[in-house]
């Protein structure tokens, strides 16, 4: 019975994987999708580097599709920013984040930092300030932190009131981290427009280390970051020599499959329940 069980696990994770790669999002899916809250959390941590514990969890959207299974959000996010569904997506899955760890938090290391990804159309809604002073006061029993990632992939265009939204926030003590630093449009007058606190290193640049004895371009940004005293964030780590030689490079935080790949709620509060901490898997 196990055994059958198993089998049609390992059907049905077939079939998902098949269909995904002929998935094609219609809007009007999308926005039943929403209605429906087949969008979910998934959440990936990123380990202190001294320490190896988990110092923070990144909040990453999955559809799950009644036919293709867990989709990517590089099928759906780039569709909702075009269609004006980011901003209701961003704010269905942080009610989820809220219901999914409010009465876990306190299993989590003290001051674990709870990370969103937004997009350009986030900037500006009232509606998501709102959201995040509601999530941080969800966490307080853990002192969490919540922290807004926002890509440098698309450019932001810094206007008086797009300033004041980001002060808002900070005044809300929402931190900011530059996702996929080095990859897009920063540079140094953006870094200090948006007053990060963190900074995430792009996996395209991590994925050099132990490929090529050249690592001029991974170590530059790092220099860039320090020097600037912003905390540094490594993602897409996936081997040991990567992670070793971040380490040697003291940067403050990795993330990456080498640790721990994204999951949902349940397998890392478990996960979290077994070990007290993400184990390489
Ligand atoms: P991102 O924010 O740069 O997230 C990191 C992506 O790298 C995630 O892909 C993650 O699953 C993947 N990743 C993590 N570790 C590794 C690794 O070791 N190796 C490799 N190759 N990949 C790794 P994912 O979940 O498919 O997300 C793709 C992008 O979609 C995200 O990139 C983010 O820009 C966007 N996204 C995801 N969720 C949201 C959301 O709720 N709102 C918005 N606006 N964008 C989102
Ligand atoms: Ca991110
Ligand atoms: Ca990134």
């Amino acid at each position: 019975m196990i055994n059958l069980l198993n089998l049609r696990t390992r059907m049905n994770a077939r079939f998902a994987r098949y269909f995904s790669g002929r998935f094609n999002a219609s809007v009007n899916a999308l926005r039943t999708a929403i209605a429906q809250r087949q969008i979910v959390p998934f959440y990936q941590p990123f380990m202190d580097a001294g320490t190896g514990q988990i110092a923070g969890i990144e909040v990453l959207a999955r559809w799950r599709h009644p036919l293709y299974g867990a989709v990517s959000p590089d099928a759906f996010i780039p569709l909702a920013e075009q269609h004006d569904l980011i901003v209701p997506l961003t704010h269905l899955l942080m009610q989820q984040v809220i219901a999914d760890l409010q009465d876990q938090i306190h299993r989590f290391p003290v001051g674990t930092y709870i990370c969103i990804n937004i997009s350009a159309q986030n900037c500006l809604d009232p509606g998501f300030e709102y959201d995040t002073r509601d999530m941080l006061s969800k966490f307080t029993a853990n002192q969490s932190h919540v922290v807004v990632e926002i890509t440098e992939r698309h450019p932001l265009h810094f206007t008086p009131q797009l300033s004041n939204w980001f002060a808002a926030l900070r005044q809300a003590n929402i931190s900011l981290a530059l996702d996929d630093f080095g990859t897009g449009y920063s540079n140094l007058s953006y870094i200090s427009a948006l007053n990060p606190e963190f900074i995430k290193i792009d996996k395209l640049f991590v994925s050099q280390i132990g490929v090529s004895e050249d690592t001029r371009l991974v170590d530059s940004v790092i220099d860039l970051a320090k020097n600037m005293h912003l905390k540094i964030i490594a993602e897409g780590v996936e081997t040991q020599a990567q992670a070793d030689y971040l380490r040697r490079k003291q940067i403050d935080f990795m993330q990456g499959y080498y640790f721990c790949k994204p999951l949902p709620a349940s397998e890392l509060i478990h996960q979290v329940i077994a070990g007290g901490r993400v184990l390489v898997s």
